[in-house]
């Protein structure tokens, strides 16, 4: 029988070495040496599954990867050095010049440079469609579209996309589906049984989780891996086996955090939703939210992300920042420290209102990435700021 989430992300584990140690230690060694000439060919020769050169695998990159896939349902997998890395090497190795993107316009901020200014580079142009309106997706389809990208929570809207229906759309006209999967985390939701290809991680977020290390890793049909798997080793995006080794024991408690984070979340949702200065607050498990009954099928759990609007616009917003005392102000999120951030004023800035009300955003929104602290030590220091 298939083991559970708890069990396969801590007992998933590279081969124990002569010293017989219980938890896996870190090989830090740029290469591996072979008994004889045969044994080298054949390692070459990827008949015999060896461990050959670091850019390629390393034992603590590949138990890392191995409990994602694990995790995440998925038939193999690669890690990155940072999510970024996951995301380019899976369109550079997947896709030709000419070829074209349909993503949903709520993604991560340098995943959108990617798409605006860098992919153009190779003649591979985007489309977007909104995170609201999975209708528009068959409008936007051409002869050259080869991948249907999203992610679902959206960050910093809070907004829910159907990865079922997504997945229909991309069966249908045999495109990949491709989901970067970061703010749910696999203990949360798995995409591949909804229909994606592919699953994008930055374990910078969540899966480190204490604001430690960079990662990312991609996840999925073996196919489509082999082909990221041979670009990434020629190319060199490789993890630290330092980070795979902190980012694999970091996955032995994803499950424990993960429940905390969110029960955490809820708490403060259910409440700050109510107060008086709170024009409108976003979170997937509150029935106030236009997705919830989706966001119930799809999450097993609501996520650590809050998103809400404050009265008085870009100045409210701003002050409640300069009176946080104990939260975060910091371009991370998904660590055990709560962060708080104005995405009007700093990551969102350079967009027009309409641009930003298309993905969610107003000027007195706030975005809360939930921690572990103490549940009421993080809602008074909002309440304080809030007063
Ligand atoms: C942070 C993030 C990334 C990029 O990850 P890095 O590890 O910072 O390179 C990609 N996608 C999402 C959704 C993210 O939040």
């Amino acid at each position: 029988m298939s083991k559970h989430f708890e069990t396969k992300a801590i007992r998933t584990q590279t081969e124990r070495s002569q010293h017989a140690e219980h938890s896996t230690p870190l090989f830090l060694t740029s290469s591996f040496v072979f008994e004889d000439a045969e044994e080298m060919r054949a390692a070459f020769a990827e008949e015999k599954k060896m461990n050959i050169y670091s850019r390629f695998t390393n034992p603590n990159a590949t138990e890392f990867v191995d409990k994602m896939v694990a995790l995440e349902g998925g038939e193999a997998g690669y890690s990155f050095a940072t999510g970024m890395s996951a995301v380019f090497n899976t369109f550079a190795a997947l896709l030709n010049a000419g070829d074209h993107i349909i993503s949903s316009d709520s993604v991560f901020g340098s995943t959108h440079s990617l798409f605006k200014k860098f992919l153009p580079k190779w003649n591979i142009n985007t489309s977007y469609f909104p995170a609201d309106d999975l209708d528009a997706i068959e409008a936007l389809i051409t002869p050259t579209t080869k991948i249907i990208y999203a992610e679902s929570p959206t960050n910093p809207g809070v907004q829910i996309l159907d990865m079922e229906a997504l997945g229909k759309i991309a069966k249908k006209h045999n495109l990949l589906l491709v989901i970067d999967n970061c703010f749910a985390t696999p203990y949360i939701q798995q995409p591949i049984k909804f229909g994606a290809d592919l699953v994008i991680h930055s374990a910078t977020k969540l899966i480190d989780g204490q604001g430690r290390v960079l990662g990312g890793a991609v996840v999925g049909r073996k196919e489509l891996i082999r082909e990221i798997y041979l670009f990434a080793r020629n190319t060199g995006p490789s993890i630290s086996p330092f980070n795979a080794w902190i980012l694999s024991k970091s996955l032995e408690t994803l499950a424990v955090r993960i429940e905390r984070h969110c029960e955490t979340a809820l708490r403060i949702a259910t409440d700050l939703e109510k107060h008086p200065k709170v024009n409108w607050l976003k979170y997937p498990f509150l029935k106030s939210h236009p997705k919830y009954e989706l966001a119930k099928k799809q999450m097993k759990l609501g996520g650590n992300i809050i998103a809400f609007e404050i009265e008085g616009g870009l100045d409210a917003g701003r002050n409640f920042l300069n009176n946080i005392k104990m939260c975060s102000l910091t371009a991370n999120l998904g660590d055990s420290r709560t962060i708080v951030s104005h995405p009007a004023s700093t990551t969102h800035s350079k967009l027009s209102d309409e641009e930003k009300s298309a993905v969610g955003i107003t000027n007195g929104m706030i975005r809360i990435s939930i921690g572990l602290e103490h549940h009421e030590d993080i809602m008074n220091d909002v309440l304080e700021a809030l007063s």
